[in-house]
């Protein structure tokens, strides 16, 4: 438990030590939890401060706190940085000579360290945990905790390992650190990590003063020149396709119509991408038509608009290059316009891509989640909180359904009869088979299961599969249904839906069907 001796301990080690006045939201509670001996998850997003949370306890524990993080390029730096701080760092990794491994082992068993980087790898060896067996530690920091997720992009199977830290070291406290923060990899970083008794905290995603906007596609090209034309005639900003191809004519067709746009992807030369990358940073109202090559690590403030003419394929990189316009704290347009040809487009990449089964599953739904978010009728912000565990008590008021509410049909009987169909089904289906059950489509896995004895087989004909699918996408979105990624995508009921299924809630759906303008579109074309 907190008490004030920590607290005042904290704060001076973060003023006198790191120069700062105050801890950011939440930095205090996890700071405080770790102190005290307690286990934290801390899902921030980049740039939202995680190091402090694991370096002033560090500093205000006894003993040395062992950093695993899987960048051993940025060790180096994060220990010099460190150093001109006055903490005394070190890391191991296997850039280091054997009798510079030799000092830090010295330094770590004689109380003469604060902080020890090491990478995971290192980390398991028994060398490894024997000397920390033998030295007296503060904490375990484990940095980039998503890399712990299979379901996840950036898994590294050194750190399925880390698991045996609680075994081997059960009375130090650890802290798990990633801007990653989805249910299901969070899940599954305490899962794996045995994390249960782990406090979570999840903060700072919420980016107020950018305002989403999505809309569905009907002429991609006249919507953007209208967006541009009435709201950002003058802007810096970025125009987001899903190929080179699309990138280079987009910007071609921009420069025809006044603006100043450059192309950006990894087709291009790589002096040609550093000049383009260079005056969007430089010059003024720039507009950059770029495929996700574009990005990293640009930290251009007055970015005023980020558009996407096609749909990321998934929540988090939605975030992440929405994230780039506005870092001025100046208000900004996330723009985008989707279609079901961006979906049918993202799911043939991932079926042609490599990797197992399973991780096209998960790709999948992560899609899925995308797109219940191009659909929803309520709060964007909330809805792109939510996914994260961030919370927002209200409606934003900053967002395309909070300023032009959209159209919506009464979905309660509908959303019921889908909970009811997950529900009866036992939890363990995705949507496919749980539509099957609701239009009364005897396939061979229906009768096999002896679905079709349902009450609920059936009594969703009324809706055609494409409206019962946007039923459940919208289900998900708004956080009543969950896709169990442990059992293929199944769908599972949340606390949420009680009210809804007892009849004391109403649920009002978006009646855009994109599907339906789609193929007016390709008709059209
Ligand atoms: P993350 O690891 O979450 O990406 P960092 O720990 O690198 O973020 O912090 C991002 C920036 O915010 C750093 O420049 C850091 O010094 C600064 N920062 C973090 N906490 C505070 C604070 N309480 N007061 C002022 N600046 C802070
Ligand atoms: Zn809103």
């Amino acid at each position: 438990m907190t008490d004030t001796r920590t607290a005042t301990a904290a704060l001076t080690t973060l003023q006198t030590v790191f120069g700062y006045e105050q801890f950011r939201a939440h930095q205090q509670d996890i700071v405080d939890t770790v102190i005290a001996g307690g286990d934290a998850l801390v899902l921030m997003p980049t740039g939202g401060g995680k190091s402090l949370c694991y370096q002033v306890p560090a500093l205000v524990r006894p003993g040395c706190a062992v950093v695993i993080s899987p960048l051993i390029a940025l060790m180096q730096d994060q220990v010099d940085t460190l150093r001109q701080l006055g903490v005394r760092a070190s890391f191991l990794n296997s850039s280091l000579a054997m009798e510079e491994v030799v000092a830090v082992e010295r330094a770590l068993l004689s109380g003469e360290l604060d902080l020890l980087y090491i990478a995971p790898e290192r980390l398991i060896q028994e060398r490894s945990l024997a000397l920390l067996e033998r030295a007296h530690l503060a904490l375990f920091a484990i940095d980039e905790a998503h890399c712990v997720s299979q379901w996840g992009h950036d898994f590294r199977a050194d750190y399925l390992q880390l698991s045996l830290l609680h075994e081997r070291f059960p009375s130090v406290p650890r802290i798990a650190l990633t801007a990653t923060a989805d249910a299901r990899t969070r899940a599954e970083i305490v899962q794996r990590l045995d994390l249960g008794q782990a406090r979570q905290f999840v903060a700072g995603f919420d980016r107020p003063n950018i305002c989403y906007r999505i809309s569905l596609k009907q002429s991609p090209r006249q919507q953007l020149l209208r967006f541009l034309r009435d709201e950002h005639p003058e802007d810096a900003g970025i125009v987001y396709c899903l190929s080179r191809n699309k990138v280079e004519e987009t910007a071609a067709w921009l420069c025809e119509q006044g603006f100043n746009a450059l192309p950006y992807h990894a087709g291009l030369d790589a002096r040609l991408r550093a000049t383009h990358q260079s005056r969007f940073l430089r010059e003024e109202g720039l507009v950059m038509v770029a495929t996700i090559a574009f990005g990293m690590g640009i930290d251009k403030p007055d970015v005023r608009f980020v558009a996407h003419l096609d749909m990321p394929k998934t929540i988090e990189a939605y975030y992440q290059e929405t994230g780039r316009a506005g870092r001025d704290g100046q208000p900004a347009d996330a723009w985008m316009v989707y279609g079901l040809q961006d979906v049918i487009k993202l799911r043939q990449m991932m079926e042609g891509s490599e990797g197992s089964e399973e991780h096209k599953r998960a790709e999948q739904q992560r899609l899925n989640a995308m797109l219940g978010l191009c659909e929803i009728t309520s709060c964007r912000r909330q809805a792109l909180l939510h996914y994260f565990g961030d919370h927002l008590p209200g409606a934003c008021g900053n967002c395309d359904t909070c300023l032009n509410p959209v159209d919506t049909w009464n979905g309660t009987e509908a959303a019921q009869k889908a909970l009811s169909a997950t529900y009866r089904t036992g939890q363990r289906f995705g949507v496919n088979h749980l539509v099957d059950v609701l239009r009364g489509n005897a396939t061979e896995r229906v009768t096999q299961l002896r679905h079709d004895e349902l009450p609920t087989f059936g009594v969703g004909q009324d809706l055609d599969g494409n409206q019962w699918r946007s039923v459940f996408r919208q289900l998900v979105a708004r956080g009543y249904l969950s896709v169990d990624m442990e059992r293929h995508g199944a769908l599972r009921l949340q606390e949420k839906c009680r009210p809804l299924l007892r009849g004391e809630e109403q649920l009002d759906l978006r009646r855009d069907q994109p599907q339906k303008a789609a193929k007016r579109q390709t008709k059209g074309a």
